[in-house]
């Protein structure tokens, strides 16, 4: 890794949502790009969010996901714990305040992988869409889409073709709150079109200007020392 720093980038509490169709490769663009970043300072937090599905070989709890029952979930449900929620293929998938509003409120950024009706319910939050940007990643067709979900062998036909109608009507239902879209034909150049969002989005934020500020100010103050 880089030992190089940067003034250029400062946490600053920006919550980034990659929502998309399963099978669209966020979970790999979101750990390439936290890879890429964060010699250059700019540290994401994947957010783990909770689910009532089983937990697959090699997925860990706490990493991955917080694998809670439905009763659980649904009392968390209940009780306003989660900054969004969905049914997603049968199964419940929630966003905890906890684990994202702690991380934002102490400058910290924070990046979900998150579904379609999820971003939705973020863009529609007054509180939130100021500090976020969202992006919208999906693979170059359907045929394409169909085959990396045969090919994850994670899933049935029938739910193979339940993933196929949702990214369908995801597309047909628009998804016209997203700030940016990624076709993701190829995994390097969509990498660097989200590190492009994410670091255009960095240098507009006030921290960047905080730190000039500064730095004025130690100018300031060390010509007039010098000069008293
Ligand atoms: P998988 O079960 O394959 O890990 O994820 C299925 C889908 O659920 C993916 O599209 C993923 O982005 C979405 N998902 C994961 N966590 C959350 C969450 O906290 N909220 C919502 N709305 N969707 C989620």
């Amino acid at each position: 890794m880089s030992n190089r720093t940067t003034l250029n980038f400062h946490p600053d509490g920006t919550l980034f949502i990659v929502s998309g169709p399963s099978g669209a490769g966020k979970s790999t663009l979101i750990q390439r790009v936290k890879k890429a970043l964060d010699p250059l300072g700019v540290r994401l937090h994947f957010s783990v969010s909770h689910t009532t599905r089983s937990i697959r070989a090699g997925e860990q709890e706490g990493v991955d996901y917080h694998y809670v029952t439905e009763a659980a979930f649904e009392a968390m449900a209940v009780a306003g714990e989660f900054l969004e929620w969905a049914r997603v293929h049968g199964n419940l998938y929630g966003t905890s305040i906890h684990e994202v509003r702690t991380r934002l409120d102490r400058g910290e950024d924070v990046i979900l992988d998150i579904d379609v009706q999820g971003a939705r319910q973020i863009a529609a939050n007054d509180a939130l869409r100021p500090h976020s940007l969202s992006l919208f990643l999906f693979p170059p067709s359907f045929e394409e889409l169909a085959r990396r979900l045969k090919g994850r062998a994670l899933n049935s036909s029938k739910d193979i073709e339940m993933r196929l109608q949702k990214a369908l009507s995801e597309i047909e239902h628009g998804s016209n709150f997203y700030d940016y879209v990624v076709i993701n034909d190829d995994v390097d150049i969509a990498t660097e079109c989200l590190k492009a969002a994410i670091v255009a989005r960095k240098l507009t934020s006030k921290s960047a200007l905080q730190a000039l500020q500064q730095m004025a100010r130690r100018f300031k103050g060390e010509t007039n020392g010098s000069t008293a």
